[in-house]
């Protein structure tokens, strides 16, 4: 996912434009700046590649990525709950 700091956007929509997966538009919202800034598109194919981040002059734009699934391994038993141990 994306966090836009939308009031230090400044419209330049270089994060738009290259989006390699083209996940990015502008947003119906004007910011004390006078410009739209970005959103991710509904249906996106966002993959937290963070050139959105890496372009943005305004540092505006923060990418967080998505947690990976730790695996949690459940302990062992030794032996049945209540059973008995040979
Ligand atoms: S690159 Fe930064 S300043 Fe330019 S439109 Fe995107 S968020 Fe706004
Ligand atoms: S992190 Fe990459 S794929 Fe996602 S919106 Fe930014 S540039 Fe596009």
């Amino acid at each position: 996912m994306i966090v836009v700091n939308e009031d230090w956007c400044k419209g330049c929509n270089l994060c738009i434009e290259r989006c390699p997966v083209n996940a990015l538009e502008e947003s119906d919202t004007i910011n004390r700046r006078g410009v739209r800034p970005p959103r991710l598109k509904e249906v996106n194919e966002c993959n937290c590649c963070r050139l959105c981040e890496l372009v943005c002059p305004d540092f505006a734009i923060t990418v967080i990525p998505e947690e990976k699934k730790k695996d949690v391994k459940k302990p062992l038993l030794r032996s049945p709950v209540g059973g008995i141990n040979r």
